[in-house]
């Protein structure tokens, strides 16, 4: 009698993919790309420093603008009362102290791992602000995608030292439509594995609706350092999002690669599995 053969295992859970497109439409933060390689074969990692560093220079050149502003309108302030003047240049001050002494407690509670203030008052609330506006400045400077993915990783390490924990029908993991084929299958694997669903974004607004009607208390979003930063500004301070960002050898939009390590701990730390 030949004997029987075994039964195959069982294949690991792969969780559902809701919709994704393949071709390389660019989102409309690369409008400007030319073409060429990206530098480093689209890898923009960088130092916390690079962050710190352009952050200080917004906050001078915020508070240098307004200086020059109250100081050019002084003369016309004054003709409503003269103490005008001196109560604008006192608030200015006032507001200088406040966003220095800010920006130092924020690189503290970053370099010694104690964070110094709520999560309203640190990464979703004002850091917001200031990574959208710091971004803005250091691409005068060519610098745009590395201070980006500093200012993010920098957000993501204070929001999980909050050590959140929701249900897992609560989690979303939402995923850009640039992934390739082992950086989607990886990203399946670990949502199968955790039972969260995963949708594909292809547009910022598309990403806002499906939190509107899933209503998740957190999201794991995956996406390039340029559509992380718009995402993290409209949702982070409504909602607790982890924000992966993506390694991109072939330029945008195209056969993104990201770190599926850190996804799995950011996955099961969220769903507490
Ligand atoms: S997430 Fe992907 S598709 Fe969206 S803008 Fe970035 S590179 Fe392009």
């Amino acid at each position: 009698m030949t004997p029987t053969a075994a039964p195959a295992p069982p294949a690991p859970p792969r969780a559902q993919l809701i919709h994704i497109e393949t071709d390389r439409r660019l989102g409309h933060e690369w409008d400007e790309w030319d073409g060429k390689p990206l530098p480093n074969r689209g890898d923009f990692s960088a130092p916390a420093r690079l962050f710190f560093g352009y952050a200080a220079l917004t906050l001078a050149v915020a508070l240098g603008a307004f200086a020059a502003v109250l100081f050019l309108l002084q003369p016309r302030l004054a003709t409503f009362h003269p103490l005008v003047p001196r109560v604008l240049w006192l608030t200015l001050g006032g507001a200088g102290v406040v966003a220095w002494a800010w920006l130092a407690v924020l690189a503290v509670s970053f370099y010694t791992g104690a964070s110094l203030l709520p999560e309203r008052l640190l990464e979703r609330g004002p850091f917001l602000w200031l990574m959208n506006v710091t971004s803005f400045v250091s691409r005068a400077f060519g610098r745009r995608d590395w201070v980006e993915h500093a200012a993010i990783d920098i957000y993501n390490t204070l929001a999980e030292r909050r050590r959140r924990r929701v249900g897992k029908g609560e989690l979303l993991v939402l995923i850009p439509r640039c992934l390739s084929k082992g950086a989607l299958d990886g990203v399946l694997a670990i949502a199968g594995r955790y039972d969260v669903p995963v949708f594909v974004a292809t547009r910022g607004q598309l990403a806002r609706r499906v939190i509107r009607e899933r209503r998740p208390r957190a999201v794991v979003a995956v996406a390039c350092e340029r559509d992380m930063m718009t995402g993290l500004r409209d949702v982070a301070g409504k909602l607790p999002v982890l924000g992966l960002t993506m390694r991109l050898p072939n330029g945008p939009c195209r056969d993104a690669e990201l770190d599926l390590d850190r996804m799995d701990v950011w996955v099961r730390g969220l769903v507490g599995a």
